[in-house]
């Protein structure tokens, strides 16, 4: 079986500004870092993003992660980190999405780094080890000075509003000699929306540093700040934890130091080297080398270097210990690294399966989450949390990149069993028709054994949610076995990602045969219902002669991505008539409108503009009508807007931005009950003549909070004109919408704290009265 690798740690500097005595870079066995370049040159970072963009279009990955490391990746200085980002963006972006990522001590991030990272979509995570004592124990400058001072000043650069989407997290590796609560309590006032506790390295050879007294010190520490954080309702993810626990669950762990997965994770170094995970430099001297380079080496016949194959036997690849202990499906045997021993190798349990023993039990003996999808009865369906800190960054209006991932897994998790529950009527029996869809749903599921991200990213597609719901309906129309038959068009859109070639049957409609997502095939109206296609990664032809194959064309501006949809057939589902295949002069003004926006919301309103970066999947243009301006969303369409083209790009901006705050409440609301649903009270809003329900009410103020927000901005660079005027009116209509929500009796709990958030969100414009 083929591995495939979607993480990669790209060293872009092999020294450090810091003398940490506790870093396993230059402190622990492998000593690696004496030979090595002090910083990537261009040549090498070319040839090592080409390698990720081969392997990613080779594997159809729907997505590639990068984290750009060191020693210290800022030492690489404002020019050099331009030039590897936008190596690797334009290299990358074109074949897969790229989660672009850097890991600093933070000591020299300032406002003009956060700028690049703002303009390139770049995250930040700080090291940071608690408060001022704890983080003075071990990262201090090689002079002794503190660089506390520093990393805080970092730190409050991230929580600033137009660097707030950058800020990625926190990591903190974990010393016993410091006071558990008093870590928590200062890294939790940095407010970060992902926090990490890291074990120190360790090895039954160089085993963790445990005080006298208690036997499981680590257990006993991590175990306090468990019990704290559930106190505290959980208010921002730990990692470790969570990893712990969706392991245990049976879900991906999304952590090397949790679980049973595969290890999917690949380190390259500042000569191009191929590297296994960093954590092996506690091991010996020379651990974590392959021998393997970038410039020699694509990433496949890395995967086969027998380091990484050893790490992708599940149970099997642990030891006899491992494999009869009772926890190992949340444990994984532990990270990797803290497994060896000189003689046995990493054939051993953790060095730290003592606390493991203690602190497991703990973590998967609190699985309440913030918030979860509910199990549906006789369905299999993934649990979400979505942590408070990422709730409120929603109510506030924006919402991070941690919220808008927790979303788009959930809405991948419903479309994954909406799209099962057509399928479960399938039998192939009967026609033409139903032979293409029983056919094409068992594609699908075999695609999904070998390529899970690729089926993953199709399935989560706007309109298949709404073809399924359509499907579904209790009056889903005379054509439903032409629409059923619809799953072979997924099929072949995972078969083109996944980069197979293959023919398969699929149905015709209206002398189309449409691939969602990608395009359409035009068969002509002559052919039956259903016709034989060639799939290829470039598209697809009729196996019976010519047929133009119409691309579905994309928007790739300003982080974000996303399909400008004129064909998919079930995209219909919003208040407008959809228009039809757009002229190649009006996609030019479409192509020309919808890039312009993308560039003036990075711009005007960044943090919103991450979150449409990483939630809007498509916009389906709409007929003009009679009003100036139109669009809208559909809750059967999470991730995609409706837009009437308008003449001017500010107005289209706000109504992108308009209808992003829609599409996201609607993913919110499947997630989390906000209103009470029986509650049939209608009220009256500002922006509408007709009385509205309370989640109408909602919705509304919702979306114009960013809207104000929009005017905002925009009343800085002209204080006494129409934006002021703007500004002035969507406020006031936000504040009357808050009023009667909050004054209303049809709010849940969960309601109260998002309206609630809102109105701390207007409450600091206080000062642009
Ligand atoms: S900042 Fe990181 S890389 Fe630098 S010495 Fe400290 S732990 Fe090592
Ligand atoms: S707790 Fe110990 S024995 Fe059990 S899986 Fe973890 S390391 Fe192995």
């Amino acid at each position: 079986m083929s591995v495939t690798v979607s993480q990669y740690v790209l060293k872009v500097s092999s020294r450090c500004d810091l003398a940490c005595d506790h870093c396993y870079v230059f402190e622990h066995a492998d000593q690696s870092w004496r030979h090595k370049p002090r910083n990537i040159d261009t040549r090498t970072a070319r040839q090592a993003a080409w390698r990720m963009a081969e392997h990613a279009g080779e594997h159809g990955l729907s997505r590639v992660h990068v984290v750009l490391h060191g020693g210290e990746p800022l030492l690489l200085g404002y020019d050099g980190l331009r030039r590897v980002i936008e190596t690797l963006r334009s290299l990358i972006d074109p074949v897969t999405r790229l989660d672009l990522r850097i890991h600093t001590n933070g000591v020299r991030l300032d406002a003009s780094l956060c700028g690049l990272f703002s303009e390139h979509g770049v995250r930040v995570g700080i090291s940071l080890d608690g408060d001022r004592a704890a983080n003075d124990l071990h990262r201090r400058f090689a002079s002794g000075q503190s660089s506390f001072p520093q990393v805080r000043r970092a730190l409050a650069l991230l929580r600033q509003p137009e660097y707030r989407h950058l800020y990625a997290g926190i990591l903190c590796t974990v010393d016993v000699r410091n006071d558990p609560i008093a870590v928590y309590e200062a890294l939790r006032a940095e407010a970060p929306p992902r926090l990490d506790l890291l074990l120190p390295h360790a090895t039954w050879d160089h085993p963790p540093y445990r005080p006298p007294g208690s036997p499981t010190p680590y257990a006993d520490w991590l175990g306090r700040i468990h019990t704290r954080w559930v106190a505290d309702g959980r208010p921002m993810p730990i990692r470790f934890f969570d990893s712990l626990l969706a392991a245990w669950e049976g879900r991906p762990s999304g952590s090397e130091a949790a679980g049973l997965d595969p290890v999917d994770l690949l380190v390259i170094e500042t000569d191009g080297s191929w590297e296994q995970a960093d954590s092996l430099k506690t091991a010996y001297d020379g651990a974590p080398a392959t021998g393997l380079d970038v410039f020699s080496h694509s990433v496949d016949e890395v995967a086969e270097h027998p380091g990484i194959a050893a790490r992708q036997a599940g149970l099997a690849g642990r030891c006899p210990t491992c494999r009869d202990c009772e926890l190992v499906r949340a444990c994984g045997g532990g990270l990797y690294a803290h497994r060896y021993k000189s003689g046995s190798g990493f054939d051993n349990p953790s060095a730290y399966c003592a606390e493991l023993k203690v602190l497991i039990p703990q973590v998967i003996s609190h699985p309440s989450p913030v918030a979860s999808t509910p199990e549906r009865e006789g369905e299999s369906m993934v649990r979400h949390t979505l942590p408070a800190t990422a709730f409120d960054m929603l109510a506030a209006g924006p919402g991070d990149a941690a919220a808008m991932e927790v979303l788009a897994d959930s809405r991948c998790s419903v479309n994954r069993v909406l799209v099962a529950q057509v399928a479960s009527v399938l039998d192939g029996r009967n026609g033409e028709l139903q032979r293409a869809a029983a056919e094409g749903w068992e594609l699908l599921a075999a695609l999904d054994r070998q390529h899970p991200g690729v089926v993953s990213e199709v399935v989560s597609y706007p309109y298949v949610q709404a073809w399924a719901a359509h499907c579904l309906r209790e009056d889903p129309g005379e054509s439903l076995e032409l629409d059923r038959a619809h799953v072979a068009g997924l099929a072949a859109a995972a078969a083109m990602r996944a980069g197979l070639e293959i023919e398969l049957l699929l149905p015709v409609r209206e002398g189309l045969s449409h691939v969602p997502g990608a395009g359409a095939l035009e068969v002509g109206g002559n052919v039956g219902p259903v016709t034989v296609v060639r799939i290829a990664s470039s598209g697809v032809s009729s196996r019976h002669g010519p047929g133009e194959w119409r691309t579905i064309r994309r928007i790739d501006a300003a982080s974000m991505s996303f399909t400008v949809d004129d064909l998919d057939p079930f995209r219909d589902c919003h208040a407008w008539t959809p228009a039809g295949r757009l002229a190649p002069t009006d996609w030019d003004a479409w192509q020309r409108g919808l890039t312009a926006s993308c560039q003036q919301l990075a711009v005007e309103l960044p943090a919103y503009a991450a979150a449409m970066a990483a939630g809007l999947r498509s916009v389906v243009p709409m007929r003009l009508g009679a009003r100036h301006r139109q669009s809208g969303t559909s809750r059967h369409a999470v991730g995609a807007l409706a837009v009437a083209l308008p003449g001017d790009v500010e107005m289209l901006s706000e109504l992108l931005v308009h209808e992003m705050q829609h599409t996201k409440l609607a993913a919110l609301s499947d997630l989390i009950d906000l209103v009470d649903a029986s509650d049939d009270a209608r009220f009256e809003v500002p922006w509408r003549k007709d009385l509205r329900p309370v989640d109408a009410l909602l919705q509304g103020t919702y979306a114009h909070l960013a809207v104000a927000e929009l005017w905002r901005v925009r009343s800085g660079h002209a204080p006494d004109g129409r934006a002021r005027e703007l500004f002035d009116t969507y406020r006031a209509w936000v504040e009357n919408g808050i009023g009667t929500l909050l004054s209303a009796d049809s709010l849940t709990p969960a309601g109260e704290r998002f309206v609630g958030g809102m109105g701390a969100a207007v409450e600091a414009w206080a000062d642009d009265r």
